[in-house]
């Protein structure tokens, strides 16, 4: 810690994993660049989330928000939305593309684990999407999400499974097969097993009350939910 500006290594962030980001950060938002998975899968999780009731007037905490895809997808079905992001190039784009769309969102550049300090039980959801897989820390991750949320609201997470099948999926597949995603996204070692994040939450006194697979299709490209969880996977908890 220098003049109070904490380092890279003071906190819950790989720089590497940052730098990767902002690298691709005006690309956020091309439909078919190197985010075009996340796009795609986009109304399923929104419909996931707005399972667990209307958004309209939710105050929803999307953490780990990148360039905005998810946030601004709650935001236009009328949540009060807050993004958070370490990735300043990532939250410049987000917030350019605003502008756009006419949408609000409240973008900030803070960690989880000190906003959840300034701002315990406020938010009716939590969701952090395809993030835990490239932090060092999950669990700390998932702990400031279970103390931002409200008694009763839900935390949503997203990530990838560890095992063969996803190691050939997520890496061989989408990475070098398909072209889906650029080389070097994803680390195996740092895929999370459903059982892990289960523990996880649970450590962190939130219950599990949902697990969900996401799963690509590579002949017809369309991505569905599915009850198979073993490569994409969304969890649901509640607080
Ligand atoms: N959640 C978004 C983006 C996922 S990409 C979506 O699903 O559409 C992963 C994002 O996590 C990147 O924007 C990266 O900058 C961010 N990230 C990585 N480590 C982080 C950390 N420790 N704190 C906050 N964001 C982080």
């Amino acid at each position: 810690m220098k003049n109070n500006i904490p380092e890279s290594h003071d906190i819950n962030v790989d720089p590497l994993e940052l730098k990767k980001f902002n690298q691709l950060a005006h690309r956020w938002w091309d439909q078919n660049g190197e985010f075009k998975p996340l796009h795609e899968i986009n109304p399923l999780r929104l419909n996931y989330i707005e399972r667990s009731g209307d958004l309209k007037g939710r105050n929803i905490l999307d953490v780990g928000c990148g360039g905005g895809i998810l946030s601004e997808g709650m935001a236009l079905r009328g949540a009060h939305v807050t993004g958070i992001d370490l990735g300043e190039k990532s939250l410049k784009t987000a917030k350019l593309h605003l502008l756009e769309t006419g949408a609000h969102v409240d973008y900030r550049e803070i960690t989880v684990e000190e906003l959840a300090n300034e701002q315990p039980c406020y938010y009716d959801i939590v969701t952090c999407m395809e993030m835990l897989e490239h932090v060092p820390d999950p669990a700390s991750i998932v702990r400031s999400c279970a103390k931002l949320v409200k008694s009763g609201g839900w935390v949503f997470f997203s990530t990838l499974n560890r095992n063969p099948k996803s190691y050939l999926f997520a890496i061989i597949g989408a990475e070098y097969l398909l072209g889906l995603l650029p080389r070097g996204t994803h680390d195996y070692a740092k895929f999370i097993k459903p059982s892990e994040l289960a523990h996880m939450a649970s450590d962190a006194e939130l219950c599990v009350e949902n697990i969900t697979g996401m799963t690509y299709n590579p002949i017809t490209k369309i991505y569905t939910l599915e009850p198979d969880s073993s490569v994409n996977y969304i969890m649901a908890c509640r607080a």
